[in-house]
């Protein structure tokens, strides 16, 4: 049985260490933040990752804590004209799996309690993972827990930990790997549907499209909580933190953003009083995963703008093929290879067509006058086609 030593419990280090342990592996979570708070927001999950979870056996925990919308409403921001409704009522049996919205805490609660259920994973808090070196045999990691620094061994060494990943880090990739600005802001509110009108907690994922900006709209917690992201282009002034939640929103240039919106798209807008903005940041896309003993999953391997709603999907997918290459391979090096092999290519495709998409949404003039009409031409079924490479995968 090998030992995985794996860093971060996000959605990729707890999805990496169900997924291992289901395929006979013994892993261990070290997670810096000393407990795992209700932090985050809604998240989209695709049937390429509900199938994944499926396989898993956690799809039955998440099911009862998530919401599957009938369609994806997509409106034009200014006046509320429908460009297209995609139907996603039968998307369990086009696709093999279910398209849920989720709170993400909800779904890191669900996944933490099977962690703690499964003995062949441990979980260890408030323990940030400082460095690592490998050979041959084995990894060994450092980690700091308070004033103590401690070492580990194990076989293999998981950096699924997060954007700004110190095991991506310490692969020595150079500079031009530094997290790079995306010239475009997410704020991210939930509030409860109470505050809003009857429709807000209908099943059903709406997306507005505007010069510059893009609002996306959602139902939590069976309609009791409607989840907003808007998204925004902007030169961040602040100066980015390690963490991606950075304090009070900057409400005045969120509300100048939408002014010219329809009066439902503004009423959103100016509903929440809490609004949190959230930077988005790319790196370049790797060429491998892995090297040797190490490799990265999540946001670590593949952080990507939410233009596609992919990032934790595709962590959860990572999880899946990385357990999958180490069960098929005795020799970590190569399943890791495989797993690299396997994910890299897919991945990186997800990475560029969510960057590709930002500058679809947020057309504006003439350009977005013929993405509408390219839209409504297309009609919702060309429209959903194009998304099968992605969702049924
Ligand atoms: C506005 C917005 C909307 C989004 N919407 C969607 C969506 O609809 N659907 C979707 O699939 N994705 C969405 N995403 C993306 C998704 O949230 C992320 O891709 C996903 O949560 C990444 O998970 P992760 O586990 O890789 O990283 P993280 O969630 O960042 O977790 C990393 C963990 O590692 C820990 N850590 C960091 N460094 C260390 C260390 N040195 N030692 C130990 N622990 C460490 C951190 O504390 C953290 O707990 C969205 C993102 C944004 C910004």
């Amino acid at each position: 049985m090998r030992r995985a030593l794996i860093a971060g419990a996000g959605v990729a280090g707890l999805a990496t260490a169900l997924a291992l342990a289901k395929s006979g592996q013994e892993a261990v979570i070290f997670e810096r933040a000393t407990a795992l708070e209700e932090f985050g927001a809604g998240l989209q999950l695709s049937p390429n990752a509900t199938r994944v979870l499926a396989s898993l056996g956690a799809l039955d925990s998440v099911l009862p804590l998530a919401t599957a919308p009938r369609a994806i409403r997509i409106l034009r921001g200014r006046d509320e004209a429908a460009l297209s409704v995609l139907d996603l009522s039968n998307a369990a049996a086009r696709w093999g799996a279910p398209y849920l919205v989720i709170h993400r805490a909800d779904l890191q609660r669900a996944l933490v309690e099977l962690a703690r259920r499964d003995p062949a994973i441990e979980l260890r808090l408030g323990t940030e993972l400082v460095g690592y070196g490998a050979n041959a045999d084995k990894v060994q990691a450092t980690f700091k827990r308070g004033l103590l620094t401690m070492s580990e061994a194990g076989d293999l060494l998981i950096g699924a930990d997060g954007l700004r990943s110190k095991v991506r880090e310490k692969l020595g990739l150079g500079a031009d790997d530094a997290p790079a600005f995306a010239g475009r802001v997410a704020f991210r509110a939930t509030l409860e549907a109470a505050a809003l009108n009857r429709a807000a907690s209908a099943p059903v994922v709406t997306l507005r499209l505007g010069p510059r900006a893009h609002l996306v709209q959602y139902p939590l917690r069976q309609g009791a909580y409607v989840n907003l992201v808007a998204v925004i282009e902007a030169s961040w002034r602040g100066a980015p933190p390690g963490h991606p939640w950075d304090g009070e929103a900057d409400r005045p240039a969120l509300l100048h953003a939408f002014a010219g919106w329809s009066a439902p798209a503004r009423a959103l807008i100016e509903t929440p009083r809490n609004w949190r903005a959230w930077p988005l940041y790319t790196r370049p896309a790797l060429p491998s995963y892995a090297s040797g003993r190490v490799a990265l999953t999540g946001d670590a391997a593949h952080p990507m703008v939410p233009f596609l709603a992919q990032g934790a999907a595709q962590a959860i997918e990572d999880a899946g093929a990385l357990a999958q290459a180490l069960a098929a391979d005795a020799d970590t090096a190569r399943a890791l290879a495989a797993y690299s092999e396997a994910r890299a290519p897919r991945a990186s495709r997800v990475q560029r067509e969510a960057l590709a998409q930002t500058r679809i949404y947020h057309m504006s003039g003439p350009m977005a006058l013929a993405r509408d009409i390219a839209m409504r031409g297309l009609g919702p079924d060309r429209l959903l086609k194009r998304y099968d490479w992605l969702y049924g995968a």
